[in-house]
């Protein structure tokens, strides 16, 4: 349990990301999604701003912080530099690593995690496979051991940071007879490990993060790159997507004000029939629903965010955390349609926020747990 984040850490933070972005994002963001990538030394230099670390503990080199200031952090950056696929790679260590953190041996933790908080090495999360991403249990790539390794086969698809981590976390089937959830297992595999193979896939929108397609062809692991034991795979899984999911609500909660202040702006200086858009009633009640969502939003993400840092993760905490995913996917999805109704043309053209979070949302309404999936989760954690 983490004490909450006191209002000037908070306001020093924003300060921080408001000049990063500033100084050494929006300048190049649209050179990066035409390249499909932005550079590596972004890593190094988040790590520098102790962004990287931030809520891991500090003998593997982080910063102990309370979800509300890694929440500050998220909701910052989402609102100022309005690129999903930017915090999609810089971030996917936050769900590459959490089960190393919680569920790996002090050893794997030691040579995994402090490289990757020094932004000196990329981590991934690899679970979704060519077959389908909803249904974790029925996972087909496998990890039989042979002596003192693990030999892994198989494919995964869609992973974030896939195409240069040089760690990724990896759900694999170690019990080829359980055909279920008993039967997985968390395997970390290096990058450069021999019979790894990946390619690039071509996204709608986080056009400056990488998403590859993984094959694995016979890859030998050694044994101590198992995450835990053997057959607690799943477990770990759902675990690890509660942290993602609030993650991806505040990241939705800051494109979504991004868009709001971008039309706000725009309705400000705008002038149509003698007179600022924003002056027209239309336009304003389009801009009071957005604010609307907006805040909603926000206080369930705070109501979430505390009852996490006083230590409630129970079931009733993981349904909402579930229904805020769906409730802040679909406030960004509003206020990105609506961005782009009141900037008229000028919405339709790159460079402007509400026309990337446009085409950004709809991987937040369906990664990290499609939103029919967070409906069924939902009602069976409330127990219905
Ligand atoms: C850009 C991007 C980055 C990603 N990054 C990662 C990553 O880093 N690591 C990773 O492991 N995965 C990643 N994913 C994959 C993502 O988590 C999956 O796409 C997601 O879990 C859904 O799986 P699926 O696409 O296979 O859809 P499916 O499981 O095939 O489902 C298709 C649709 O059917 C619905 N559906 C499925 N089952 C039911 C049901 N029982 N009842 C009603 N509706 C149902 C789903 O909600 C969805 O709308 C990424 C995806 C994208 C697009």
């Amino acid at each position: 349990m983490q004490t909450t984040a006191s209002l000037e850490e908070i306001t020093h933070l924003q300060d921080s990301v408001r000049r990063f972005v500033r100084q050494e994002v929006a300048p190049h963001l649209a050179d990066w999604e035409v390249a499909q990538m932005f550079p590596r030394s972004l890593y190094t230099r988040a790590a520098e701003l102790g962004w990287l670390g931030l809520g891991y503990p500090e003998h593997l080199g982080g910063t102990p912080a309370s979800a509300a200031l890694r929440n500050a952090l998220t909701e910052t950056l989402a609102r100022e530099s309005g690129s999903g696929g930017l915090m999609a790679s810089l971030f996917s260590h936050n769900i590459g690593l959490p089960p190393v953190l919680r569920w790996g041996s002090d050893a794997l933790q030691a040579e995994v995690i402090p490289g990757v908080l020094r932004g000196e090495k990329i981590a991934a999360l690899a679970i979704t496979e060519p077959g389908g991403g909803s249904d974790v249990a029925a996972l087909r790539t496998t990890a039989r051991l042979d002596g003192g390794d693990y030999v892994v086969d198989g494919e995964k698809v869609f992973i974030t940071s896939g195409l240069r981590a040089d760690w990724l976390t990896v759900a694999v089937r170690t019990d080829p007879a359980n055909k279920g959830r008993g039967g997985i297992s968390m395997l970390v595999v290096p990058g450069d490990s021999s019979g790894l193979s990946r390619s690039p896939l071509h996204k709608m929108g986080w056009h400056c993060s990488d998403t590859a397609h993984l094959r694995f062809d016979g890859v030998r692991v050694p044994a101590r790159f198992l995450v835990g034991q053997e057959g607690a795979g799943f477990k770990m899984i759902m675990g690890n997507f509660n942290g993602e999911r609030l993650a991806m609500s505040v990241m939705a909660l800051g494109f979504a004000e991004r868009c709001y202040t971008e039309a706000l702006d725009w309705a400000c200086t705008r002038k149509t029939f003698g007179s600022a858009l924003v002056e027209h009633q239309v336009i304003r009640h389009k801009l009071m629903d957005m604010k609307m969502r907006i805040e909603s939003t926000r206080a369930w993400v705070a109501a979430l965010t505390a009852r996490l840092d006083a230590g409630d993760e129970g079931a009733e905490w993981v349904a909402q955390v579930c229904l805020l995913k769906n409730h802040a996917t679909q406030t960004m999805q509003f206020c990105a349609d609506q961005g782009v109704q009141i900037l008229g043309a000028m919405g339709f053209m790159r460079g402007t926020a509400c026309e990337r979070v446009y085409r950004e949302v709809k991987v937040m309404m369906i990664g990290g747990g499609a939103e029919e999936i967070m409906k069924e989760l939902a009602s069976r954690q409330l127990g219905l």
